[in-house]
């Protein structure tokens, strides 16, 4: 038998393919190369420079709507755009959020919801990083009940006028297009907004403790024309974004994982070369405890993930199971962040070590995507069949 690996403890290799491996391989040696050595600094500084160049290098590697089809996307499986997001997250989660907005709700919305001419302008340059999308639908007032939104769209001849306020949107800022979602007289509907459209303004949130590698904005629509032509044509009502956010929420599922494989592995090294009492603390049985649950938390999650993901792939998966996962795991990875910083002593608190970062980083990464609390009453009506929302 060979000797056990730290890193993959339950042999979750095994059950990847040599396709899964090569997706995973290049996302972790870019993370390694091209944003591991600053992502401490931009972390401290709030920002994540160079955006478009990164943007750019992500849709160079097949990162961005990876796992679409046509319109310049490569067509991945479920499983390695989870792999994917599972590096991207071990990195930073404002870099996985980056991508998972790029590719799961703006180009997803485009992709399943949009006419072909929309598909044909917007998805080949947004797969190679050249254009960059937002998705806008929180607001001030109105967050886990999207249904209560008050952005509206008024027809006026053939043309639509936006007006309305969106909070919190990841990408804003630098977003050449935003998908926006909002009232009309027949519902809500998914606007395709050219963020260059005139009343329209994306000022960046400051002065945040978390995703602060992230670009995150308001949307100022303030009478934004568009033509008639700029509506998602191929949904009606809130399943539109909730698609949407279905397909982010299973990013999640591998990613927030990926923040607590980074804080794990950074625990266990640490036990092994820091001495106290004459021994490494590694060595001491409450040390053991602590990596043994958390190894045992991030590898069954790694198990579900997969699972959700192979049904991903079939086309079987339900929201609710989705919900599962995305509860189960950031949950855990926030867990296991806490219990990894314990084990750094007054280290952990450095943004030397990345433990701090991802804490922080998780506790958006806990309320975006539908807080826990949205996913345990999706659950709760799954297993209850009683709608416990209202
Ligand atoms: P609220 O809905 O006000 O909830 C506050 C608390 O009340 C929560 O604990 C919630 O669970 C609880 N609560 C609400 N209703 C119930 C109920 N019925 N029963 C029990 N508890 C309840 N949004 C976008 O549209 N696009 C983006 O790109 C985007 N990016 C984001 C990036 C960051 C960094 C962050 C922090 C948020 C982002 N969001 C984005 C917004 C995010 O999706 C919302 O914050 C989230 O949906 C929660 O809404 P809220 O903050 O208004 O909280």
């Amino acid at each position: 038998m060979p000797a056990p690996d730290p890193r993959d403890p339950l042999g979750f290799d095994d059950l990847l393919d040599d396709e899964d491996r090569a997706v995973r391989h290049t996302i972790r040696s870019w993370c390694e190369d091209r944003v591991m050595p600053h992502i401490a600094g931009w972390y401290e500084a709030g920002e994540m420079p160079s955006v478009r160049a990164l943007a750019r290098e992500l849709g160079g590697i097949g990162a961005l709507g990876m796992h679409l089809d046509g319109y310049g996307c490569a067509g991945s499986s479920a499983v390695q755009y989870g792999l994917a997001c599972l590096e991207l997250e071990a990195a930073d989660s404002g870099l996985r959020s980056l991508v998972s907005v790029q590719g799961s709700l703006a180009m997803y919305a485009i992709h399943r919801w949009g006419s072909e001419d929309q598909k044909l302008h917007w998805l080949p340059r947004m797969a190679s990083g050249e254009a960059i999308g937002c998705f806008g639908l929180t607001e001030p007032d109105h967050g886990s009940d999207p249904a209560s939104m008050r952005t509206a769209a008024k027809r006026e001849g053939s043309d639509w006028i936006l007006d309305g306020r969106k909070m919190w949107i990841t990408n804003g800022s630098v977003a050449d297009v935003a998908v926006v979602w909002a009232q009309t007289d027949n519902g809500v509907r998914g606007f395709v907004v050219p963020t260059d459209a005139p009343g329209f303004s994306a000022p960046e949130i400051k002065h945040k403790g978390s995703l602060r590698a992230s670009v995150t904005s308001e949307l100022v629509l303030d009478s934004v024309r568009l033509a008639g032509d700029a509506v998602l044509p191929e949904v009606h009502g809130l399943r539109g974004p909730l698609s949407c956010l279905n397909q982010a929420r299973y990013g999640i599922v591998w990613g927030a994982l990926g923040a607590a494989r980074s804080c794990l592995e950074a625990a266990r090294e640490y036990s092994t070369t820091r001495e106290q009492f004459g021994r490494p603390i590694g060595g001491f049985q409450l040390t053991q405890a602590k990596l043994a649950d958390m190894s045992l938390e991030l590898n069954k999650g790694l198990l579900l993930a997969l699972h959700l993901g192979r049904r991903m792939d079939a086309g079987t998966a339900r929201p609710e199971q989705i919900s599962y996962g995305k509860l189960n795991s950031v949950r855990e990875a926030i867990a296991i962040a806490r219990t990894s910083r314990t084990i750094l002593g007054a280290n952990g608190i450095s943004h030397e070590y990345p433990i701090m970062r991802h804490s922080a980083n998780l506790e958006s990464v806990l309320t975006y995507e539908g807080t826990p609390e949205m996913h345990q009453l999706v659950i709760g009506q799954a297993l209850t069949g009683q709608n416990a929302f209202r």
